[in-house]
């Protein structure tokens, strides 16, 4: 028979973001031959429920609605209730994401479900579905199961690969009514200059206190660009007023998981670590080394991070 599976999914400047195609994947799985279907707030852009459908959604629901063109807490909220009630679904799916983080929790209350979060993976094995996700800051995983029938997951991005699963979705316009709303958005800042968002990014080059001013971070900045990919930092140097909080990886930071992140002039503090050593490669500059960055490093470079970054810069321009 197989589970309905309902995943929200989340676009930024009118694209899709991974993470959606991620929790298609996920859903997939808990599907087990049951529906997937994809819920798209906000208008719908070209292409998109192609993409959605070469993704795996059987079904797409068009939610468009002024109030929820911009994520607020309060409205998504409602809407998403609201959608859960006319589908009811068997599982839930969001990426944990920002937004995911945010209203999940506000939903599982509402509804009285278990929530199982930040989900690297997702098995079968003898006839459970088991859930995968992190503890202790990324030193061992978990494997959790439901006991109730209603699965409620989010999904960490950059961790399932999306797997294409042509499901030639029907698209199905829903109303939602969003009422008494106690917050708006007025305003967005973009605060990664590259534009590109932390959590999804393939490249970070991230810089620590061994950076030693705002200045320090143009040469991370120059091989960013280079590599198509964003700057990240430690709470040492947000701390020390180089770079804004908004750049922070780590326990009380961003979550990362790159194909490749370069730690400048960072010691690797196990707070650090939470927030990066799932990355896929991991290259560490430290002049010192006895840093304990070096333990978790893929590529360890022992030198002046002014010296060496502008070397790599210009090794990958030639690239
Ligand atoms: P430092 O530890 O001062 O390291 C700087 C490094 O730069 C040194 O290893 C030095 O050898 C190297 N260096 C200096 N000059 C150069 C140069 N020219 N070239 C190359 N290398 C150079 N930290 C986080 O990052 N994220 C978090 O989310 C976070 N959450 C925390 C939560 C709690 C509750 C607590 C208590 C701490 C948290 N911290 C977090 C702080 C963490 O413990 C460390 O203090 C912080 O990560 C240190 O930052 P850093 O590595 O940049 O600085």
């Amino acid at each position: 028979m197989g589970r309905t599976t309902l995943v929200f999914t989340e676009q930024k400047d009118g694209r899709l973001r991974n993470v959606s195609f991620e929790s298609l994947t996920a859903a997939a799985r808990i599907a087990e031959g049951g529906e997937v279907a994809a819920v798209l707030f906000g208008t719908v852009q070209g292409g998109q429920v192609e993409e959605l459908g070469k993704y795996g959604a059987n079904r797409v629901y068009a939610v468009a609605c002024d109030e929820l063109k911009q994520y607020s807490p309060d409205a998504y909220k409602q809407a998403m209730l609201q959608v859960i009630k006319r589908v009811n679904p068997d599982a839930i799916v969001l990426g944990h994401t920002g937004i995911g983080k945010d209203v999940a929790p506000r939903i599982a209350a509402r509804l009285g479900l278990g929530l199982i979060t930040d989900c690297t993976d997702v098995q079968s094995s003898g006839g459970d579905l088991i859930f995968v996700r992190p503890i202790f800051a990324g030193k061992a995983f978990q494997k959790k199961k439901f006991v109730d029938q209603k699965l409620f997951v989010t999904i960490r991005p950059n961790n399932i690969q999306p797997e294409e699963n042509d499901g030639s979705p029907e698209v199905i316009p829903l109303d939602v009514e969003i009422r008494n709303l106690r917050s708006t958005v007025k305003e967005v800042v973009q605060r990664t200059a590259s534009g590109i968002d932390l959590s999804e990014a393939k490249v970070v080059v991230s810089g620590g206190r061994g950076v030693k001013s705002s200045e320090g971070f143009k040469p991370l900045q120059e091989l960013a660009d280079v590599l198509g990919g964003t700057i990240g930092a430690s709470r040492g140097a947000c701390d020390a007023g180089y770079c804004d909080y908004a750049l922070q990886i780590g326990q009380t930071g961003k979550v990362v998981t790159p194909e490749l992140y370069i730690a400048c002039g960072i010691s690797g503090a196990i707070q650090h670590l939470a927030g990066m050593s799932q990355s896929k490669l991991i290259v560490a500059i430290n002049k010192d080394p006895e840093a304990p960055i070096f333990q978790v490093a893929d590529y360890g470079i022992v030198g002046d991070l002014f010296e060496v970054v502008p070397k790599l810069t210009e090794a990958f321009k030639k690239v």
